[in-house]
């Protein structure tokens, strides 16, 4: 146990962690779906790399972050081998001037939503690794809402295969937040028909990431295979930086 001066920090994320996990199987029971066949992404956005050091120890292996810039420093912070040890996740909104950084510095991107993001990524991503894991993030406001981040979903199909045709990058299915004011499994289930309508062209693209800590059951019982749960987990964020 980690010890400095935040009090038993370690204790107080594992019991939070516990209780996500067990809303998470029990979720998983009521849908009628695999026991552990949810991967929980642990948004780490907004609060310091000894918390994702202390995660790990709890057997944390996914890790999100919003920022390219939060991303950098943290893995920089927790150095090379345990880096290593997590699987990060960019789940924020991709500025261009960003994309080909976060390309090299996450291993799954979840937010890509406009083609002009796609060579970017793919060339950050060439320098370090074979393939990096994509997701196209979907826009589920009705009617869409440029401002809110996501595709249109009338574009999503074109979109998807530009990724899975870009060498480099790999198409593994679609990301969407729910919208405000509107009931998450409603919107949630129009993510899972746009993902087989994917996934009926490109067979990889299994993946669905929705649900975080308000909404994680509705978005499981629609097949998630990725919930992105913050605050849940670490309380809640301090003030951005
Ligand atoms: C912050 C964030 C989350 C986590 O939200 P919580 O409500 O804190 O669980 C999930 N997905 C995205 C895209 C986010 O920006």
């Amino acid at each position: 146990m980690t010890t400095d001066g935040r009090g038993d920090r370690t204790g107080e994320l594992a019991t939070a962690l516990a209780a996500v996990r067990e809303r998470i199987a029990r979720a998983e029971r009521a849908a009628g779906r695999r026991p552990g066949s949810v991967t929980l992404v642990v948004v780490t956005k907004d609060h310091p790399a000894d918390d994702i050091r202390r995660l790990v120890d709890l057997g944390v292996t996914d890790v999100g972050e919003s920022r390219q810039q939060q991303l950098r420093d943290k893995r920089a912070d927790l150095g090379p081998e345990l880096a290593s040890r997590v699987r990060w996740h960019a789940i924020g909104r991709l500025q261009r001037n960003k994309a080909r950084s976060v390309g090299e510095l996450a291993d799954v991107v979840h937010s890509v939503d406009d083609p002009r993001l796609v060579p970017l990524l793919a060339a950050g991503s060439s320098a370090v690794r074979d393939r990096l894991d994509c997701l196209v993030q979907v826009d589920l406001d009705l009617p869409p809402d440029p401002e809110r981040g996501g595709a249109d979903p009338a574009g999503v199909g074109p979109l998807a295969d530009l990724v899975a045709t870009t060498p480099g990058l790999a198409l593994r299915g679609l990301m969407a937040v729910a919208p405000l004011g509107e009931d998450p499994g409603a919107a949630f289930a129009r993510l899972a028909g746009l993902g087989d309508g994917v996934r009926a062209r490109h067979p990889g693209a299994t993946w669905l990431s929705a649900g975080m800590s308000g909404d994680l059951e509705p978005a499981i019982a629609c097949g998630a295979t990725h919930v992105r749960v913050g605050t849940a987990v670490l309380g809640s964020r301090p003030v951005a930086r």
